[in-house]
């Protein structure tokens, strides 16, 4: 039984597929008008784990990610005065919104690949789903939870009781806190939002509507797509915990207020990423995406992933480049150690305490620092006999991901040349003419190995993907 901590309850609850078989998952997926960012791949590894917990305890998921390609897309991270990120993209890049699109879409998949995150069974796109999201907007509308002024629409938030309930948000609070601005005069309330935005004249994204020619609201999307896939009950919905509010409480309201009854079962947020201690941004050197790592010479993605399940999800975390060379040297000596012992013979040692412990922390609101002081316990304990640690660790990669069996059964022969510039290595560090040494390493690596220093002088290994 996976126990998770949801976020409209506040408390841990164990979670079960309201069909008694397979659970129905929707996690809020990218904006495909740039790369995702490591904060992005955080949440989008916690939902990965959360599906593997599941999976790993032989519960069959049904996982839908949306991609968000249309829609009123503003970033903070990138300070741009609330104007649309794609309409600026086109603007900068000279490509129509859909090259874009699709670009930062395949992007979004490498990045998926990179990390290891299962694919889920369906990604659907925003653009595919504008006449539902119009049949919810309708519906709100003839519910009484809506209303067109001036060709736009606004969800009414004082005609659902339960507005604020997710995030903690009071309408007296959103009211307080809206006053200092300048009010939308359009709106009834402050707290109202927009549901489908008049286009004007001079936005290029547009869709035909009966209110006249606009586009949706972004959080109108996901209750369009995941009551698509899923109608109108599902087991779990997935994000970032900066997705609480405005964009979930959002959700819910239109959702629920549509179908007249609570849609999502269970809410799991994942906390916020801090980088080198400050919160990332764009204009600082703080901002990073996977290819930025990757230039600068953190090659193994899922030293990142390893490094990200070192925190719990629900945890704030810093991300520094130290760290991530630490878990990069790390999840390195796993797979060397597991590589040597897979060959090992595989003894009847009873290895169910060990199971059970890693079992229970997977299940226990997904807790990964204990998962990896557990692998870091069987890497070291003599009760174990290698072959039967090297298949204990290599069951548990199912729920870490981490291809931990990578090197297992490659034996590499090591050319010629590559010996010869170990030995030329070798002589430079003699002579401590270590920017040659360097140079020479670098050849080394761009031959597809690197050296490792050991006490018994340097030996080559496969450079690490
Ligand atoms: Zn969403």
């Amino acid at each position: 039984m996976v126990s998770v901590y949801d976020t409209m309850q506040r408390e841990i609850v164990d979670v079960r597929p309201a069909d008694g078989s397979r659970l129905t998952m929707y996690s809020c997926g990218p904006t495909v008008y740039r790369y995702a960012h490591i904060g992005n791949l955080r949440t989008f590894l916690m939902a990965d784990l959360l599906r593997r917990a599941f999976e790993y305890t032989g519960t069959e998921v049904h996982q839908v990610q949306n991609i968000t390609d249309v829609g009123h897309m503003t970033d903070e991270l990138f300070g741009e005065g609330g104007r649309d990120r794609m309409e600026i993209a086109v603007e900068v890049e000279g490509r129509s919104a859909q090259e874009i699109a699709e670009f930062y879409t395949n992007a979004f998949f490498d990045d998926v690949s990179a990390f290891n995150i299962k694919r889920a069974a369906a990604y659907p796109k925003a653009s595919d789903h504008i006449p539902q999201m119009i049949e919810i907007i309708a519906k709100l509308i003839e519910r009484g939870h809506a209303y067109e002024t001036g060709g736009t629409v606004y969800y009414a938030v004082e005609s659902f009781p339960r507005y604020g309930a997710l995030s903690g948000n009071t309408l007296d609070a959103l009211v307080a806190d809206h006053r200092k601005e300048i009010g939308d005069t359009n709106k009834r309330h402050h707290a109202d939002f927009v549901l489908w935005m008049n286009a004007g004249p001079n936005r290029m994204i547009r869709f035909p509507s009966p209110w006249g020619d606009g586009y949706p609201g972004w959080h109108i999307e996901c209750s369009a797509m995941s009551m698509a896939h899923f109608g109108d009950s599902f087991d779990l919905h997935t994000g970032g915990e900066d997705n609480v509010f405005p964009h979930h409480e959002d959700e819910i309201a239109q959702s629920d207020g549509s179908v007249g009854h609570s849609v999502v079962r269970h809410w799991v947020h994942g906390a916020h990423l801090l980088s080198e201690g400050r919160k990332m941004a764009k204009s600082s050197q703080n901002f990073y995406e996977l290819r930025d790592l990757l230039e600068q010479g953190h090659t193994e993605p899922l030293a990142a992933r390893l490094l990200f399940m070192q925190s719990r999800y629900r945890a704030q975390m810093n991300f520094t480049l130290e760290s991530l060379t630490g878990a990069e040297r790390a999840l390195e000596r796993w797979r060397r150690q597991v590589a040597n012992w897979a060959s090992q013979p595989v003894t009847d040692a009873d290895t169910s305490g060990f199971d059970k412990r890693f079992r229970d922390a997977v299940c226990n609101d997904l807790d990964t620092p204990t998962a990896l002081a557990l692998v870091s316990e069987v890497m070291g304990t003599e009760a174990l006999a290698r072959g039967d640690k090297a298949a204990l660790l290599m069951r548990w990669d199912a729920f870490l991901g981490l291809d931990l069996a990578r090197e297992v059964g490659r034996t590499v022969e090591v050319p010629q040349m590559v010996l010869e510039l170990i030995e030329q290595r070798e002589r430079a560090r003699t002579k401590k003419d270590f920017s040659s040494a360097d140079r020479i390493r670098h050849k080394i690596l761009s031959l597809g190995f690197e050296v490792e220093d050991t006490a018994e002088g340097p030996k080559p290994r496969p450079r690490a993907r």
